[in-house]
């Protein structure tokens, strides 16, 4: 089969290589499509030395069709598909009580195991979810990035009436803001810097927008909100951005940490105990989120929503990667087709 292959950080090419051996309780899937996101860059640069194992073929938004299955999942041959990437040991306790997040074994689809930049992807049958008919295999790579902000909203508590702030505008801001609107919340506003992308999102949810490259942050949600957020979910990963973000929470306010940190952050520990504030982190999402966000599109949550900009075939996954990376052509969610 052909695939993206990282052998070593920055060495990366696109290879012929055997089709991957199906292990038990496992099936094997004909990948579609699998979308290009943020988190591979650091593994294509070797900035992710906590979940990354090398050798690995990366993609972890994926959709396609269950070619091959062992007896325990012969029902899911032919489905059309997408899934959950989370590889857990289900018996250690944060697994028992279905904190599979924390497991100490916690390995993950693209990260540690081999992904979906490639024709085929194993995946264990219990992480697949059937799509709805009306679900096309370019949307269903959305359903993975969709679970990331609703298990971060859900940990975060997301009431309808709170003031909510989210900070980035890459796909994980822009489909928080879709989400937190579509679970009822009025009072939205989304800092970024791409005036495309926050134009759109305004016109989708009706959200106030900040381009930050204009106006500080601080400055322009004391405009808009009055008072500080009652909760901010932080997509960026930059540290700086936390600091401000601790500084402009609102008393008793949460703060959801949901991108990737390389670095240490400033704030006075004492604002936030003043103020009664949460900061609190979180990480992928677990197997009923994935399951919920399929749900959501199947009901539309994106419909009209052009947010997959872009199709390159696996061969031109340097031109891809170059979109996505260099954000041209107002990409928002960029994927390859295998
Ligand atoms: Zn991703
Ligand atoms: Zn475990």
């Amino acid at each position: 089969m052909k695939a993206i292959l990282v052998k070593e950080p920055k060495s990366y090419h696109l290879v012929e290589m055997p089709k991957p051996h199906l292990g038990d309780g496992a099936v094997l899937v004909r990948v579609r499509y699998c979308g290009i996101c943020a988190s591979d860059f650091e593994i294509l640069y070797g900035l992710n030395e906590e979940e990354v194992v090398y050798p690995i073929i990366p993609g972890h938004e994926w959709s396609g069709e269950v070619v091959e299955a062992g007896k325990e999942f012969e029902a899911l041959v032919g489905k059309r598909v997408t899934g959950d990437n989370v590889v857990a040991c289900g018996k250690c306790l944060p697994c028992l009580r279905g904190h599979r997040n924390g497991c100490g074994q916690r390995r993950e689809i693209g990260f540690s195991l081999d992904g979906a930049y490639a024709d085929y992807v194993v995946v264990p049958g219990r992480n697949i979810i059937e799509l709805p008919a009306d679900v096309e295999f370019t949307t269903a790579v959305l359903a993975e990035p969709i679970a990331v902000p609703l298990h971060a909203l859900r940990l975060a508590r997301m009431e309808k009436d709170q003031k909510i702030l989210i900070v980035g505008d890459g796909p994980i801001g822009l489909l928080a803001i879709i989400l937190a609107r579509h679970l009822g919340a009025e009072d939205l506003m989304i800092a970024g810097h791409h005036q495309g992308r926050l134009d759109r999102v305004a016109k989708w949810t009706g959200a106030a927008t900040v381009n930050t490259h204009e106006s500080a942050l601080e400055d322009a949600v004391e405009k808009r909100l009055g008072s500080g957020p009652d909760l901010v979910l932080e997509t960026t990963g930059r540290p700086p951005v936390v600091s401000a973000s601790v500084r402009l929470l609102g008393p008793g306010g949460t703060l959801c940490l949901v991108g990737a940190y390389r670095d240490t952050a400033d704030f006075r520990p004492n604002d936030v105990v003043l103020y009664e504030q949460n900061i609190i982190g979180s990480l992928s999402y677990i197997h009923s989120e994935i399951e919920e966000s399929v749900r959501l599109l199947g009901q539309g949550l994106v419909e009209g929503m052009n947010i997959v900009t872009h199709v390159f075939p696996l061969e031109q996954y340097a031109r891809g990667f170059d979109v996505v990376e260099k954000r041209r052509d107002h990409v928002i969610k960029a994927c390859l087709e295998t």
